[in-house]
């Protein structure tokens, strides 16, 4: 229950019925470039499943009549990859493109990075797992003279490359910050989006592709209005000014990128500070935020004890305890049994009480997984909700290790926890914690 979703009981419910579900009536889904989070996906499909299969229909729309889909993957749990280790980043990675295969039975070409949190080993890592393109704010090139009218390839060790299209940084800032913008599609599109094409491109002849990224939640949620504004500019309005609508599988598949680029490592769209909003004190946000760092902290030592005593139990059963990790995702989609799982990583058939306990530490590491969610660190202060949700799925992951095998890491976690603090209101982490306990054995 969350008071200021009101009259819908969380913002889960209310931000679907103010934008998934319009814009996916009115169609808006088969003519723009979009990721759905996985976890609000699963959500989605548990609370209004016609909706979820509407967005999935419009992206096969595409599919039958261009031969490529629009929609593009995620990585799961919506962490900031560049911050995170080389394993969780794979893991992360592929758990992403399990669920999208799962949920849009076709292999995802594309993958929207957590607030375009980048990085050469973030970008390795897909490439390695077959993903061709990503997108990225404009500032995230190492380029002085950035033409972002046509996207580019990034090379990368071992001989891989991906492709990386960036977007037009100062209509996709009006489009998210000036409401004026957005009030009418006709003018949008004659105006606004015509002025911005490179006239030396059109005077050669050459196609030139112009994009647009916004959080999707604006198209309704955090503007009325705008999804039938998204409907009007994609159904006529920029037709209407002589362009055509595209999107990025499309584009790539008759133009390739001709130039290569480099990125700005540890770098993403909505902190100009690097990746320092999910970790540090930055400029975007005001006031005392060291409790960030202490939080990163203790979340970083508390998923190393857990990777320990997951590594000790999963190798006297199996070589590869990690492949099994990110084959864990399947169990949690209802694609595959745990015992099955775990029995065909095994080699062999384990005791039932094996199976339990191997099956009770891949269950934590998944909890340990959305620890990491980014909205964790994103706001000012720790007294909020998305830091104490990061605290609680840190609580479950313990409470999960510790019926595995005994073992406690509460009072590590707890002390680890002691030093953050809400600047506003004093309250510890530590205290959290504790409340999270006492009402978990009170269950
Ligand atoms: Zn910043």
């Amino acid at each position: 229950m969350e008071a200021g979703a009101a009259p819908f009981s969380n913002w889960n419910e209310r931000i679907h019925a103010e934008c998934y579900r319009p814009n996916a009536r009115l169609g808006n889904f088969e003519h723009i470039s979009f990721n759905l989070g996985p976890t609000l996906c699963e959500w989605m499909a548990a609370y209004d499943l016609q909706t979820c299969q509407q967005i999935v229909a419009q992206d096969q729309a595409n599919l039958r009549r261009f031969g490529v889909g629009n929609a593009l993957a995620q990585p799961y749990h919506h962490t900031i990859l560049p911050l995170a280790s080389e394993r969780d980043k794979r893991t992360q990675v592929a758990w992403g493109i399990t669920h999208f295969e799962h949920r849009f039975g076709r292999k995802p070409q594309g993958m929207w990075l957590p607030e375009t949190a980048v990085n050469t080993q973030t970008l390795s890592i897909l490439a390695g797992l077959g993903i061709q393109f990503t997108i990225l704010a404009p500032w995230q090139a190492e380029a002085g003279d950035l033409d972002v009218t046509e996207p580019y390839r990034v090379d990368l060790p071992q001989g891989r490359s991906i492709a990386v299209f960036f977007y037009h940084g100062g209509l996709s800032g009006g489009i998210s910050f000036n409401p004026g913008m957005t009030v009418n599609a006709d003018l949008f599109a004659s105006h606004a989006l015509k002025l911005h094409f490179r006239p030396d491109k059109i005077q050669r002849g050459e196609p030139q592709i112009l994009l647009l990224a916004s959080d999707g939640e604006l198209y309704g949620h955090h503007q009325p209005l705008r999804d039938h504004f998204l409907a009007h500019l994609v159904n006529g309005a920029a037709s209407q000014a002589g362009l055509t609508p595209t999107f990025p599988a499309l584009w790539l598949k008759h133009n390739p990128p001709r130039r290569s680029i480099r990125i700005r490592e540890d770098t993403s769209w909505s902190c100009h500070h690097g990746v320092e909003r999910w970790k540090d004190a930055c400029a975007c946000v005001p006031g005392d935020q060291a409790w960030k760092r202490y939080l990163r902290q203790a979340v970083d030592r508390l998923a190393g004890r857990l990777d320990a005593l997951y590594a000790d139990n999963l190798l006297a059963f199996m070589p590869d305890p990690w492949a099994a990790r990110d084959a864990y995702i399947r169990v949690v989609l209802g694609m595959q049994r745990a015992d099955e799982l775990i029995a065909g990583m095994a080699g062999r058939r384990l005791s039932d009480d094996d199976t339990l306990r191997l099956k009770l530490l891949l269950e934590a590491q998944y909890q340990r997984h959305k620890m990491y969610a980014s909205c964790g660190w994103y706001f000012e202060d720790f007294d909020r909700i998305e830091p104490r949700n990061c605290v609680a799925y840190a609580a479950s992951a313990i409470l999960l290790a510790q019926r595995a095998t005994g073992i406690d890491l509460v009072s590590s976690f707890s002390d680890d926890l002691r030093q953050v603090v809400s600047a506003r209101i004093g309250l510890r982490g530590d205290q959290v914690l504790n409340d999270l306990l006492r009402r978990a054995a009170a269950v």
